[in-house]
């Protein structure tokens, strides 16, 4: 591969970068003392050679050989996503599902080839991205019904192809990265600006097929909402949408392929609406004694008409975990952006409503700032710091044998009080079943006008060879707690096959049905990504998958 860097196969990044072992045991220190544990110790990382990989059951053609690998490592790299369960399985050298084949597609004909040659082998296809999945969307876990398993990885398709400067718009195709998306839009002073916490290591592709929600999007919080037409390359051949503002001519074709999760198709490249750079910033991390007042001051601000960039609550616990605060005050940070104009006029009329609900705005927790590099400074720039490495902070506690998760959801603001108490007793209780205690912190990643998204972070201690079944419990007790009142199971992570369960529970049965006749249409042999969204087949013999 052409890449410059290779990307490890247990954890998160690239290979060397990451907490070393010193950053790990003062992690391990600080949190034995959080949690007031006597000794915590660290897991090595695995190494590839240790790796016991089944044979491939797969056989690519010489004609393809440019595109497969058998290559050990790319294998170990596709059998696992970045779930907490994944990644401990992977730490202990459990990889019992990898794919047969990886495929490295150069261009589309070689999608549409890699597409061909799996329908005519029975041979299930799962699109792969930047892998970041947390909800088990690129693990190749498909029943018996296939012959074997591609994962095709679309990193080779990376390049932003066409730039309208004047409609503000950009044709990107789906394997670029964040990072490198940014790096090619900048010399045209443009910017997606989606930012999910997973920028560095996840894909244009990806985030459409699971509708990726990013940070500092407090209105545009979804790609959906910056996808302006997409082509796919499915099973029964191209579908491209019209580029267009806006449509009403029916439903959306865009938006069939916004949270299809690889199931429909392969999404090669999109029309993506941008944005000027931002040039002025402002930003104040404001305090709060009463969570409930912070919660407030949140719903006004998001039906205000401010619209800040970022309107994130942390809660107490939230703040002491990510080193924001002493966990003595919820902190609400909120920061507006502009290419346009100075906000001087939007942060003074937030922190008037912050103050209206008993919030305080500690000395230098203001800044205002016109560079374009957004410089981390006090609680606000703490937490940032704190965020940016939560992929390599996740694996430092899960080495540290931790178990530390997290879980989101959305539900309106009317019912948000209720669920909140009803979702934090039902987790802390089977958190004290298993673990015997542990901390479950809350923040509001995203708000809207009729309600938050609020993220729940459990770190509780494990027991080592226990900590899957320990998650589990925990994760359920949750899950079924969001859908029993009333939330969404997942606002951003996706349904993937950790969360079919309670998705079945809530989608309506009939829209069920309508989605199952779409994939009928677009993968008559439901070879594409079997087992999420819908039930794989589960015999070689059963003439129907779906
Ligand atoms: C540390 C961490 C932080 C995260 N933070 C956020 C966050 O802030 N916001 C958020 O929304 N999510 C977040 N996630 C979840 C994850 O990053 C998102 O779901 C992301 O959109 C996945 O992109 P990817 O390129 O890694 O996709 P992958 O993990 O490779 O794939 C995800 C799903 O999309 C399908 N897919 C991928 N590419 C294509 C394609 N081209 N065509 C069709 N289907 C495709 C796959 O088959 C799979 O079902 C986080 C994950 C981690 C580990």
């Amino acid at each position: 591969m052409s890449e410059p860097k290779r990307r490890k196969f247990w954890g998160w990044g690239y290979v060397g970068d990451g907490l070393d072992l010193i950053e790990v045991q003062a992690l391990g220190s600080a949190l034995a003392s959080v949690l007031n544990l006597a000794d915590v110790s660290v897991a090595d990382p695995p190494r590839i050679g240790e790796i016991a990989l089944r044979k491939p059951r797969l056989q690519p053609p010489d004609s393809m050989a440019e595109i497969f690998s058998t290559d050990r490592w790319d294998r170990a790299e596709h059998a696992l996503g970045k779930s907490y369960d994944d990644l401990v399985r992977g730490l202990h050298g459990q990889y019992e599902h990898p794919p047969d084949l990886v495929a490295f597609p150069r261009d589309e004909a070689d999608v549409v080839a890699v597409l061909e040659w799996c329908g005519d082998q029975n041979a299930a296809v799962i699109p792969y991205g930047g892998g970041s999945s947390v909800a088990g969307g690129v693990e190749p876990v498909v029943g018996d019904g296939y012959r074997g398993v591609v994962s095709l990885d679309l990193r080779r398709l990376d390049r932003v192809v066409e730039v309208d400067t004047i409609s503000r718009a950009a044709r990107i195709q789906a394997g670029v990265l964040g990072p490198s998306l940014e790096e090619q839009l900048r010399p045209h002073g443009l910017t997606l600006r989606h930012f999910p916490q997973s920028f560095e290591m996840s894909s244009l592709g990806g985030w459409i097929a699971t509708r990726s929600a990013g940070h500092y999007a407090t209105l545009h919080t979804h790609i959906d909402e910056f996808v302006e037409g997409l082509r796919a390359l499915t099973p029964r051949g191209v579908l491209e949408t019209r580029r267009l503002p806006a449509s009403g001519a029916g439903p959306s074709p865009d938006r069939l392929f916004c949270g299809s999760e690889g199931v429909l198709g392969v999404i090669t490249e999109a029309w993506m609406r941008l944005q000027e750079r931002p040039r002025y910033r402002a930003s104040a991390a404001i305090e709060f004694a009463s969570f409930e007042e912070a919660v407030e001051a949140c719903r006004t601000i998001s039906q205000s008409g401010l619209h800040p960039a970022n309107c994130r609550l942390l809660d107490q616990t939230e703040a002491l975990i990510s080193a924001s605060g002493d966990g003595s005050a919820a902190l609400l940070i909120v920061s507006f952006e502009s290419a346009d104009h100075s906000l001087d006029a939007w942060m003074a009329r937030a922190i008037e409503i912050c103050r209206s609900h008993s919030g305080k705005v500690p000395e230098g927790a203001q800044r205002t700032r016109t560079d374009e590099t957004p410089a981390p400074e006090g609680a606000g720039g703490h937490w940032r710091n704190w965020f940016v490495r939560g992929g390599h902070l996740h694996d430092a506690t899960i080495r540290l044998g931790m178990v530390n998760d997290t879980f989101e959801t959305a539900i309106t603001w009317d019912r948000f009080a209720q669920f909140h108490a009803g979702v934090l007793e039902s987790t802390r209780r089977a958190m004290k079943e298993v673990c015997g205690q542990g901390l479950v912190s809350c923040r509001f990643a995203y708000v809207y006008p009729d309600g938050p998204a609020p993220y729940y972070t459990v770190m509780a201690p494990g027991k080592r060879g226990s900590e899957r079944e320990q998650w589990a419990a925990i994760k359920e007790a949750a899950s079924d707690s969001l859908i029993a009142l009333g939330g969404t199971i997942t606002h951003h992570h996706a349904v993937g096959r950790y969360h079919r369960r309670w998705y079945d529970r809530e989608r309506p049965p009939l829209f069920a049905d309508a989605m199952r006749a779409a994939k009928g249409a677009l993968d008559p042999a439901g070879i594409m990504n079997p087992g999420v969204l819908f039930d794989p087949v589960q015999t070689l013999e059963s003439p129907s998958r779906l």
